[in-house]
């Protein structure tokens, strides 16, 4: 089976009436490319930068960063690079970075809010990312946004940054992507406003499932709410697609979903252009699509989205896999 995987590597990802779909790595340090690259990825889906914060005593510098990101963009060879800026808070902390005590941390002070809180911060990053621009197919892309307000507040800043930088004479490459992680709901409710803004959306399942169902993804107790096939979230997947297509934005994924053997076929059928996973999971997932057909997969999808149970609709997935 592996070797009929390896053959795999180095093919681009058609479903069997030759629809392309981009799988993508999800990656958490530069050391992570290696495996990127052995397992035939078609480009890095996120890039979690909060390593670059983490087990140090101090926050990382515009250089330290600088090096990281060139060396991932130089790596992947001009392959698109999606970089997440800083999603700490929520249940990553950092130990020089004070925080205020909070009962609910994921619905508090983190990621994005921080960010345009604390701009030094911020700018210190987006400085890094617009250096290495030039060095690849850079996409950046902000966490945790809710607002329309907060995607503007990020890109105007990153502007200013970027202008800040050509004014010093430092290069910066003019066609860099920026979008935004659809991780809450009441941004995958507004897509069609955001679609008309950002260059992409990168559907976050991790969270979107947790501030759907309300549902914590670290208690136990209420794991059986996380629940990817539930018609509720395959209709907000649905409704972010749809919006985006509409104004010919393309749309990924790189929460955990992407990578689910059952989930692939409904979000192939709703039109997801991009699968980010973890590296051990492309080349099965690209032998998946290769299997299934865009037209079947597309009314399973609206097929599943109109049900009223996950168990229902897994039982449509295993019927039309067969
Ligand atoms: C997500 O929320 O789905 C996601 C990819 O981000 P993280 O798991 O880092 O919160
Ligand atoms: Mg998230």
């Amino acid at each position: 089976e592996q070797e009929e995987l390896k053959v795999l590597k180095d093919q681009p990802t058609l479903t069997n009436d030759d629809y392309h779909v981009e799988l993508a790595a999800n990656i958490g340090t530069p050391n992570d490319l290696k495996g990127v690259i052995s397992h035939g990825a078609e480009g890095i889906g996120l890039f979690r930068t909060e390593f670059l914060y983490m087990n140090r005593s101090d926050f990382p510098t515009e250089e330290e960063q600088f090096k990281a990101y060139q060396k991932v963009l130089k790596g992947m060879n001009g392959k698109p690079v999606v970089i997440r800026t800083l999603d700490i808070g929520g249940d990553k902390e950092l130990p020089y970075l004070k925080m205020p005590k909070e009962l609910n941390p994921f619905l508090g002070y983190r990621a994005i809010r921080l960010c345009l809180d604390r701009r030094e911060i911020f700018k210190t990053q987006l400085r890094a990312l617009l250096r290495a621009s030039t060095y690849g197919s850079l996409r950046i892309m902000f966490p945790m946004i809710a607002t329309i307000q907060e995607f503007k507040d990020a890109k105007t800043l990153l502007n200013d940054v970027k202008q800040e930088l050509l004014d010093e004479g430092i290069q910066v490459s003019d066609r860099i992507q920026i979008g935004m992680m659809v991780e809450i709901p009441s941004a995958a409710l507004l897509a069609d406003q955001f679609a008309k803004i950002v260059d992409f959306f990168s559907i976050g399942t991790n969270d979107l499932i947790q501030y759907t169902f309300a549902a914590d993804r670290m208690n136990e107790h209420v794991s059986y709410l996380y629940q990817p096939l539930n018609p509720s979230l395959l209709r907000l997947i649905k409704l972010v697609i749809d919006a985006a297509h509409k104004e010919g934005k393309w749309v990924g994924m790189c929460g955990e979903m992407a990578g689910d053997e059952l989930a692939v076929p409904v979000l192939l059928g709703l039109g997801l252009d991009e699968f980010s996973m973890s590296a051990t999971s492309i080349l099965k997932t690209r032998k998946l699509i290769k299997k299934l057909n865009m037209k079947d997969m597309n009314k399973l999808a609206n097929k599943a989205a109109d049900q009223s149970t996950t168990d229902e609709v897994v039982n449509l997935v295993n019927d039309s896999i067969k």
